[in-house]
C-alpha cells in the first residue's frame, strides 16, 4: 500500500512512451515500449567489437539499435528476441553513410549500461504479429508457386515423414503435417539446411504436437496445397503470441480430429478443400505472359491426334520408362526392380476462353476423374479392343466449363525454350452442373502417395534435359511436344466426383 502511494504521475508507463518515429538526436527524456524484432551476432569489426539489433513499436515504426564494448554480454543477456521492454533516454545518432541500415530510420539508438530498460511484464508484451503478419490456411492458395510470396503460418505440427533424399534435385527434405483450427490440414516441407535443427526438434517432439510459427515459407501446388521452406526461411518454437495460447487450448480440445487427420490421412490432397479463385484471379489465355501460376475459366477439348492417354512410369519415382506393362524391369533413375511399370494417365488437351487457346497437360487423378477412368482400365480395355477415344471424350466435355488452375515450368534444351503448362486444379464452374464436388478421395488418391517420393522443387531452374531427352526417347506422347521433363506429380487434387462418366450417363 505504502509504495502506490509514492508512484508519481504515471500510472504506468506505458503513457510516458512515445513512439520510435518521433525520436530523433535532439529527443531527451524519451521513454519508448518495443520489441527485439532482430538481434545480430556480436562482431569484431574496424569499430570494435558490436551488436546491433532492430526494435519495433506498436505501430510497426522500427529503429536499428547498437551495443558496445564493455556493455555488449550484460546487454545481450537482458534483451531477448521478441520479449517487449520499456526503454528510454538511450543517445539517438545519426547512422554514419556507408554503414548497412537494419531498419528503415536513419538514426540508431545506442544502448548501454546507462540505458533504462526494463521488461514488459506478460500482458504487456507487444504482439509478434507486429513483426511478422499471419496468413491463414486458407489464404495460402494466393500466394501459391511464386517465390518472391512468402507467408508466415502458425501451426501445430501432428504427424512426421521419414527425411527421404530426391534425386532428381539432388536434395533432402523432411515431410510433416501440420494443422490449425481452420481444419485444414496441409504439408510442411522441410529442405536440406532445415534438417540439421529443426527437422529434428520437430521429429523428437511430434508426440507433444509442438506449435510453430514458420517465417517466410512459401506456398506450392505440387501436392495439393503445401507449404515449404527457403533459404531465408525461419522458425520460432512455441512463439510468444496470443493465437499460439489459442492454438493450444484448441489442440487440446481437439485431439480427437488430430488422430483423424493422422489415422485416415485428411492431409491427402483429395482431401483438401479447393475454392474456387476470385474472378480476378482468373486471366484470359491472350493475356498470359509468364506468369507461373494462374487461374482460367475455359472448355477443354483432348488434342487431336493423340497416341496413347497413358504413359507407363515407374512406382517409385513415377519417371516413364520403356518398360512393358505387366513385366518386370529395373529403373534406370532409382535403381529398384518392378513387376511392372506403373500406368499414369498423361495427355495433352487445348483449352479455350474465347480468347485463345492454351496447350495443357492433364495427368493422373485429375485426368481420371474428368475420364472416369483409370489407365489401368484403359489398358484392360484395350485387350478388348473398346477404347476411350479422343473424339468420344470432346464428344462429352464439348459444353462444359471448368475453372483450371495452371501450373507453368520453362526449360531451356539445346538452347530453345519449352514451356509445359499443368492442369493443377480442375473446378467445374458453377454455370454447369454436371460433375458435383466432393471432398471423398478418389479411390486412387491413397496408393499415389508414392507420387511424392520425388518431388520438385518449387523453382525448377534446375536443368532437366537429360530426363527430358530420355523421356521423349520413350514416351510418345512427350516426343510429340518435346515438352519439358517435369513429372507427373502435379495433378491430383480435384474434388470433383470421379465419376464424370456416369453422371453424364444417370
Ligand atoms: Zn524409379
Amino acid at each position: 500500500m505504502a509504495s502506490s502511494s509514492t508512484r508519481p504521475v504515471y500510472s504506468s508507463m506505458e503513457e510516458k512512451c512515445t513512439t520510435l518515429g518521433q525520436l530523433n538526436p535532439n529527443s531527451h527524456n524519451w521513454f519508448v515500449k518495443v520489441l527485439v524484432a532482430k538481434k545480430t551476432p556480436i562482431r569484431n569489426t574496424r569499430w570494435g567489437r558490436h551488436m546491433k539489433l532492430v526494435f519495433v513499436d506498436k505501430e510497426n515504426g522500427r529503429m536499428q539499435s547498437i551495443i558496445y564494448g564493455q556493455d555488449l554480454e550484460q546487454l545481450d543477456k537482458l534483451l531477448d528476441l521478441y520479449k517487449t521492454y520499456f526503454m528510454g533516454n538511450a543517445k539517438i545518432r545519426q547512422i554514419a553513410a556507408n554503414t548497412p541500415i537494419l531498419a528503415a530510420s536513419e538514426y540508431q539508438m545506442v544502448l548501454n549500461r546507462s540505458t533504462y530498460i526494463k521488461l514488459c511484464s506478460q500482458l504487456e508484451q507487444l504482439p509478434i504479429t507486429n513483426i511478422y503478419q499471419l496468413t491463414r490456411f486458407a489464404q495460402c492458395s494466393e500466394f501459391a508457386d511464386v517465390a518472391s510470396k512468402q507467408i508466415n503460418l502458425l501451426c501445430a505440427v501432428i504427424h512426421v515423414f521419414p527425411p527421404r533424399f530426391v534425386q532428381r534435385t539432388r536434395k533432402n527434405l523432411q515431410d510433416f503435417v501440420i494443422v490449425n483450427e481452420e481444419h485444414r490440414p496441409m504439408l510442411l516441407t522441410l529442405w536440406e539446411e532445415f534438417l540439421q535443427n529443426e527437422g529434428p526438434r520437430l521429429s523428437e517432439n511430434v508426440h507433444k504436437v509442438p506449435v510453430i510459427l514458420g517465417i517466410r515459407l512459401s506456398v506450392n501446388t505440387f501436392y495439393g496445397l503445401s507449404v515449404g521452406t527457403m533459404p531465408n526461411s525461419t522458425f520460432l518454437f512455441d512463439p510468444p503470441i496470443a493465437q499460439a495460447t489459442h492454438l493450444k487450448l484448441w489442440i487440446k480440445d481437439n485431439k480427437d480430429y488430430i488422430e483423424n487427420v493422422v489415422s485416415r490421412k485428411l492431409y491427402e490432397k483429395s482431401y483438401q478443400s479447393i475454392d474456387q479463385p476470385a474472378d480476378s484471379q482468373i486471366r484470359k489465355i491472350s493475356q498470359i505472359l509468364s506468369v507461373k501460376s494462374f487461374w482460367l475459366k475455359a472448355t477443354l477439348k483432348v488434342s487431336e491426334p493423340q497416341h496413347c492417354l497413358y504413359v507407363l512410369a515407374c512406382p517409385d519415382c513415377s519417371r516413364t520408362c520403356g518398360a512393358v506393362y505387366g513385366y518386370e524391369f529395373t529403373c534406370l533413375y532409382c535403381g529398384s526392380n518392378f513387376p511392372s511399370p506403373k500406368p499414369l494417365l498423361r495427355f495433352q488437351v487445348d483449352l479455350f476462353d474465347g480468347t485463345g487457346n492454351l496447350p495443357a497437360y492433364l495427368e493422373n487423378e485429375e485426368a481420371e476423374i474428368l475420364l472416369g477412368s483409370s489407365a489401368e482400365k484403359i489398358i484392360e480395355a484395350k485387350h478388348e479392343e473398346e477404347d476411350l477415344n479422343p473424339c468420344m471424350i470432346n464428344e462429352k466435355l464439348k459444353d462444359l466449363q471448368f475453372l483450371f488452375q495452371i501450373r507453368t515450368s520453362r526449360n531451356e534444351t539445346r538452347g530453345k525454350t519449352f514451356v509445359r503448362n499443368t492442369i493443377v486444379k480442375c473446378l467445374q464452374h458453377e454455370s454447369s452442373s454436371t460433375v458435383h464436388t466432393s471432398k471423398e478421395p478418389s479411390s486412387s488418391a491413397q496408393l499415389d502417395r508414392n507420387l511424392l517420393t520425388d518431388l520438385p522443387m518449387i523453382e525448377s531452374q534446375e536443368s532437366s534435359s537429360k530426363i527430358e531427352e530420355e523421356q521423349a526417347a520413350t514416351n510418345p506422347v512427350q516426343c510429340q511436344t518435346s515438352s519439358t521433363g517435369k513429372r507427373g506429380l502435379d495433378c491430383k487434387e480435384m474434388t470433383t466426383q470421379k465419376s464424370f462418366k456416369h453422371h453424364k450417363e444417370d
